[in-house]
């Protein structure tokens, strides 16, 4: 991690993402860093199922697919990425550039971007004590890193909203057997998406909450109890996927030593924060008539990028639009 980025961009979401191809673009050498396992912001998280309607140029898409075409674009100019990394602290060294200490070692950079959005997603766990040899062993996931390490195994999916229904559907040709618990009768998730759940040869288990989880011999006990009842059933599985959605923590933004309004980072019109050399982007800022918006987040990752680089590399030519780059 000794390497010294041109640019390190805190927040792989939505708009970090367009930052950090737009930096690409400009031939900057950039790193990412994001909390969770995967990118997307809120868009991949918290709604990717929904249509968005409102980015310039693309009447209609499913945010999970915006995602996918910014990963495709992002892959134009690959900048280095680090997934289930929190920035922690950020210091400014003697040399007047920073070094950014993360949960996962320290990196370095000329200038940041912070694009955190809400702040830092992590899955909502469950919800009592349980042994941590269940996660490092496999058995217990949050998140879905491979669909084959799923081949032929009893899983038992938690969670009633789009993203649990969707791994469960995207697991049942691979699994054994697949059951989704959740701790209500009504699934939450989009009514197409239901109707196949109800069709496919998923069990379903409501309204039930996993109450407790246990090592069993190269398995997982879980004890699920019909809820507002005291009944309760075991289950013994091969893995448990938990799908409880996410929440977001930017209590650490408060050691930065930004201006904050609120829980915002205050910016310029050129997304300047009162610290030199750190950026701001996205739903983590506010400015007279800001927008949590996609479309306004895209409009401030040039801004943010092209005052950056301009500070770093003042004797650089400043290319107006995208074609200039292929004219020099
Ligand atoms: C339900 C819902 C529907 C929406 N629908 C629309 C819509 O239709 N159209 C529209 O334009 N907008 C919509 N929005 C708003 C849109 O999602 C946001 O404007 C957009 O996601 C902002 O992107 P971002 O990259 O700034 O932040 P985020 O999407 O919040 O991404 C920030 C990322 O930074 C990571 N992060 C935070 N802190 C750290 C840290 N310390 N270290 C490392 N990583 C960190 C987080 O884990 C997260 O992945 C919707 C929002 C919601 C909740």
């Amino acid at each position: 991690m000794d390497h010294k980025y041109d640019l390190l961009i805190i927040g792989g979401g939505p708009v970090g993402l367009f930052a950090a191809y737009f930096a690409g673009m400009r031939n900057a050498n950039v790193a990412i860093i994001e909390s969770l396992p995967q990118l997307g912001g809120q868009a991949a998280a918290l709604f990717p199922e929904k249509i968005v309607y409102d980015v310039g140029g693309i009447p209609a898409i499913k945010a999970k697919d915006l995602i996918k075409q910014q990963q495709q674009q992002l892959s134009l100019f690959p900048p280095k990425i680090f997934l289930q990394t929190s920035a922690q602290d950020i210091q400014q060294d003697e040399d007047g550039d920073y070094t950014v200490t993360t949960d996962q070692g320290v990196l370095h950079a000329r200038a940041i971007i912070v694009a955190i959005g809400t702040g830092a997603f992590s899955p909502r766990r469950l919800a009592f004590a349980y042994d941590p040899q269940l996660e490092s062993a496999g058995y217990l996931n949050y998140f879905v890193q491979d669909l084959e390490s799923y081949r032929d195994q009893d899983v038992v999916v938690a969670g009633g909203g789009d993203s649990a229904i969707d791994w469960a559907l995207a697991l049942e040709p691979i699994a054994h057997q697949v059951t989704i618990v959740h701790r209500r009768d009504q699934f939450r998730g989009l009514e197409s998406s239901v109707s196949k759940l109800e069709q496919s040869t998923i069990q379903i288990k409501t309204p039930f909450l996993i109450t407790q989880a246990d090592q069993a011999v190269g398995k997982i006990q879980l004890d699920l109890k019909r809820v507002k009842t005291n009944e309760h059933e075991i289950l013994t599985t091969d893995k448990l996927l938990v799908n409880y959605g996410f929440t977001a923590d930017s209590r650490v933004l408060r050691k930065w030593g930004l201006t904050l309004s609120g829980p915002k980072i205050k910016v310029d019109t050129k997304m300047a924060t009162n610290r030199p050399k750190i950026y701001a982007i996205g739903d983590a800022i506010t400015y007279p008539g800001k927008l949590d918006l996609l479309a306004v987040g895209y409009a401030e990752a040039p801004i943010a990028v092209t005052t950056a680089l301009q500070t770093i590399y003042p004797d650089k030519i400043q290319p107006v639009h995208s074609t200039s780059l292929f004219e020099h």
